[in-house]
């Protein structure tokens, strides 16, 4: 095989694979760019296969091939411009003339006798050489227009289109100067070769190629995008990332919209008046987040009528999106980019906004860490400040509470003494009173910051627990003592517990009891001894603690949600601290109620053997004689 034979079969593949290429995208997504495209190279196969093939078969073409082959070959000029046409405008002057050039053209190589005369092939080949010098100005004057991937792209249609003008010019030529027909030959297939490779790298670019050309895009996006997640808010981020897209597509405007799982809406929180998207009311827009692939919709008023106010607002014909979906498939939004005219290399142009989307998801992560860690640490901050409030409120407080405490109760004595003074005892009382309650308050309080430095229990003594309870109850018969009823086991029930504080508990315990229950209802509390266990219950039969609130009813500032808090004053600190204190005892303190019917509290502390006076004398007695 001649090198010249070797050129044209490769520049003939070329083109072949270019229109199996852009015949696959057209079925794929039919834009009139794909359909024009498929068109011209259809066109260029069709030729091939008619003209050069047979020649180089050595089969002789009956009349009807080189017919058809010609009037194609006079297309291609139209043909080109149509697809011109798609991405600029083109006079419509310049059409109609050139569609007349085709029609007489066509009609000179169907009627006049073959081969034709030397004057009507030279225009001929002069009026299609002027058409496509013409679609290559236009391809080359578009490029400067645009930018990235797609001014690349068009840079090679103007250099393929350059290139077919030149073989035109050149197999004229050679038909002219015969005498030099194998230098023009080798040239004319040069020229088709190069005609063939810019045209494959500018309508059938490989993937790697197309990545390439989008990487100073991307690049530009990432390099701004990278310091994205640190803005004070979401709304800023979200228009850095619009602002970023549209200039990486060279498109006017770009939206993001991100999903509220509240609203079950795509909020397009950027704008100023943010508009929604409703995935299931308008399904079209919507497409690229329901399917979960970058969408191309092109004429947007006719496919999309319900939304053609939004449209005329970014003056949109054609919508390119893309899902923004974070790595674990959850779906965060939707990049939209408004076009006033549909893509020329929609596919290039698709891939590069999912590129984009993809790279606002990684941002929109970023964020959301962000945001987490933020708030952890608030958290920490304020768990910090409410525990130095703690403990600096209930230090500052009790000073002079104590001393207001003191003051009342000497005045009650005094009044109590002397009646006759024009004294008002009742306010005295209600004095007291308060006093008393403010003081419970800040020593709860205290106790609170206390346990939670680990220092609530101190001295522990061997008690019988009955002994307790009987205290507690005792001292509880001012309040509702006819109400309390103990059940003690018949035997010592040993516990080692720092008194003051154990009597914290029991009358946290009676409190809330008679507290929660009505007037003339019984507390049981039960006292006794079970594997090694000291147990201790105060049963009620009072409101009862809901379901929900039983796993957080001995946390800190816990209240039960059947608990009006005008007619139960408290904290929610007692059973907090009840808790804190039965744990450093090394017990454990639970519930079990039911809503509506009662409540019971148990406590269980290890037991601890009672000294037997008879085993200690003998033992002694062991030690002594050993
Ligand atoms: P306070 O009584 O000050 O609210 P507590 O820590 O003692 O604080 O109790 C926490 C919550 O537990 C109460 O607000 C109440 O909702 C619920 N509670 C405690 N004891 C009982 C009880 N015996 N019956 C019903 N609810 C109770």
């Amino acid at each position: 095989m001649s090198g010249l034979d070797q050129l044209q079969y490769l520049s003939w593949i070329l083109f072949l694979v270019i229109f199996v290429v852009v015949v696959r995208r057209t079925i794929h997504r039919a834009t009139p760019a794909h359909l024009h495209m498929s068109l011209f190279f259809g066109a260029v196969a069709v030729i091939i296969v008619l003209s050069t093939v047979t020649a180089k078969l050595h089969l002789a073409p009956p009349p009807w091939v080189s017919v058809v082959a010609g009037a194609t070959a006079m297309s291609l000029g139209y043909l080109l411009m149509r697809l011109v046409r798609d991405f600029s405008d083109v006079p419509i002057l310049a059409l109609r003339a050139v569609e007349v050039g085709l029609v007489v053209s066509v009609a000179a190589i169907v009627f006049l006798p073959q081969p034709l005369a030397g004057p009507t092939a030279l225009l001929l080949v002069g009026y299609l050489v002027a058409v496509i010098a013409y679609d290559a100005l236009a391809f080359a004057r578009q490029a400067s227009r645009t930018h990235g991937v797609t001014m690349r792209r068009m840079q090679a249609a103007a250099a393929g289109s350059l290139a077919l003008t030149l073989t035109l010019i050149v197999a004229g030529l050679g038909a002219g100067l015969a005498n030099f027909a194998g230098m023009w030959d080798e040239l004319g297939a040069a020229l088709g070769l190069a005609s063939g490779a810019c045209y494959f790298v500018a309508f059938a670019p490989p993937t790697w190629l197309r990545r390439a050309w989008q990487e100073p895009e991307l690049r530009a996006f990432l390099a701004s995008a990278a310091s994205l997640p640190r803005l004070p808010d979401l709304r800023s981020i979200v228009r850095e990332l619009e602002a970023g897209t549209a200039a990486a597509l060279g498109a006017p405007a770009a939206r993001i919209a991100l999903w509220d799982p509240d609203a079950n809406l795509l909020q397009a929180v950027g704008e100023k008046d943010p508009w929604t998207l409703d995935p299931v009311a308008q399904p079209i827009m919507a497409r690229a987040y329901i399917t979960q692939r970058p969408t191309l919709i092109t004429d947007l008023a006719h496919a999309d009528p319900a939304n053609a106010g939004l449209f005329d607002k970014y003056n949109a014909r054609t919508l390119l999106s893309a899902p923004i979906t974070a790595s674990s498939a959850r779906r965060l939004g939707l990049l939209l980019v408004f076009a006033p005219r549909a893509p020329f290399f929609a596919n290039s142009d698709l891939e590069l906004v999912q590129l984009l989307a993809d790279q606002a998801a990684v941002i929109f992560e970023s964020r959301r860490l962000v945001d987490e860690a933020a708030h952890v640490a608030a958290r920490e901050e304020a768990t910090r400040l409410k525990e130095d409030f703690l403990s600096s409120a209930a230090h500052d407080l009790k000073t002079p509470l104590t001393g207001i405490v003191t003051q009342a109760q000497i005045l009650l004595r005094r009044a109590e003494r002397n009646p006759a003074a024009p004294q008002d005892l009742p306010g005295l009382n209600r004095l007291v009173e308060q006093s008393q309650r403010l003081k419970d308050l800040v020593l709860e309080l205290l106790d609170v910051s206390r346990l939670e430095q680990g220092g609530l229990v101190g001295q522990r003594d061997e008690v019988d627990l009955r002994t307790l309870v009987d205290a507690a109850v005792h001292a509880e018969a001012l309040w509702g003592g006819t109400r309390l009823k103990v059940d003690a086991a018949a035997e010592p029930v040993i516990v080692a517990v720092d008194k003051p504080r154990f009597e914290q508990v029991l009358t946290n315990l009676i409190e809330n009891a008679l507290k929660y229950s009505p007037h003339d209802s019984q507390v049981l509390i039960r006292v006794w001894q079970t594997n090694g266990e000291a147990r201790l219950s105060v049963q009620d039969r009072g409101i009862g603690i809901p379901l929900e609130d039983q796993p957080l009813i001995f946390e800190r500032f816990h209240r039960a949600r059947n608990v009006d808090d005008r007619r139960f004053a408290g904290l929610g600190l007692g059973l907090y601290i009840a808790r804190g204190i039965v744990e450093q005892l090394g017990g454990r303190i639970w519930l079990e109620s039911t809503p509506g019917a009662g409540s019971t509290f148990f406590v269980a502390l290890p037991s601890v053997v009672a000294a037997d006076p008879d085993t200690m004398l003998s033992e002694e007695m062991e030690v002594a004689s050993a």
